[in-house]
């Protein structure tokens, strides 16, 4: 048998993809996924629906979450595979960084309101399905539902991105205790695209060993943010200090670019994060 395709970051709904968790599963199993890793940003939400869905189609599914943490100026993405999904510390910073989202969201609308742009914030609202985690991609809907823009890329291009005047920040925990977190509830904490090269801050390697000295399993090298300096420095810090390089796509839906597989991750690497979890949210096989 040729090795499994597995792609370990992907979003739903539930959070900023446009595919509920069910619809995501179909379109791993129809791109022939092997094993899917759900992520929503900041939510467990969709984990029991695509483990429906993952059951009826015959494909396994790794339960993860992608946790937004900034660290002075710069936003890290960490993900976190296998967690239990009642632990109430996780569940607390989870639900209090939602909150702030909402907010915060609503401020951003706010300020593109007044000057002018033509979005409220019952329109964005509208684009948020029940409990879903909100987020920037949220505006860029509700401007496409009123004509203003095509895709969500166009609103990315300035008046959604970290220096727009309109960007407001929300809560969102510190990288090292964020890790701390996600190994407290048994679960193993990967740093997304860590060098995305579209930001303007990103790690330092003095964080990467701080989050590393608390537990971090691994960074997703091979990413579409990616270029091959950006690989090479995963894998320079990855020798140095015993982490796994993983890859996925950070599909979502047609929000984004992304395709499903288009990056993936090998067995063994998948193997070494399902035994660094506590087991109390296992890898669901078919
Ligand atoms: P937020 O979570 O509110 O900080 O918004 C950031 C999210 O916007 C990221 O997780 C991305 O998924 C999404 N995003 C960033 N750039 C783009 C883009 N060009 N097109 C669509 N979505 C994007
Ligand atoms: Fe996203
Ligand atoms: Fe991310
Ligand atoms: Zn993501």
């Amino acid at each position: 048998m040729s090795s499994p395709v597995i792609d370990l970051h992907t979003h739903s709904t539930v959070s900023d993809g446009t595919e509920t968790p069910t619809e995501l599963v179909e379109a791993a199993a129809a791109a022939g996924v092997d094993v899917l890793g759900i992520t929503d940003h900041d939510t467990v939400g969709g984990w029991d629906e695509a483990a429906t869905a993952a059951e009826r189609l015959g494909i396994a599914l790794v339960r993860g979450i992608e946790i937004s943490c900034t660290f002075g100026e710069a936003g890290v993405h960490l993900l976190g595979y296998l967690t239990d999904q009642h632990d109430p510390d996780l569940m607390a910073e989870l639900a209090r960084a939602r909150a702030s989202r909402a907010t915060r969201l609503l401020r951003m609308v706010e300020r593109m309101a007044d000057d002018g742009i033509p979005i409220s914030h019952d329109d964005v609202l509208a684009q948020v399905a029940d409990g879903a985690t909100p987020g920037r991609p949220h505006i860029a809907d509700a401007l496409i539902a009123n004509g203003v823009i095509e895709h969500r890329d166009e609103a990315f291009e300035d008046w959604l991105t970290d220096e727009s005047p309109y960007y407001v920040t929300h809560y969102s925990p510190d990288p090292v205790r964020a890790v701390e977190l996600i190994r407290a509830a048994g679960g193993v904490p990967v740093i997304a695209h860590p060098f995305t090269r579209t930001r303007v801050d990103t790690v330092t390697d003095a964080l990467v060993e701080q989050m590393t000295a608390a537990g971090l399993v691994g960074l997703e090298a091979f990413h579409r943010d990616h270029g091959p300096d950006e690989i090479a420095r995963c894998r320079w810090l990855a020798d140095r200090l015993g982490l796994v390089l993983t890859g996925s796509s950070d599909y979502h839906g047609v929000g984004k670019q992304n395709r499903l597989a288009e990056n993936t991750t090998a067995p063994e690497v998948l193997a070494t994060i399902e035994a660094a979890g506590t087991g109390v949210t296992a890898v669901l096989r078919p």
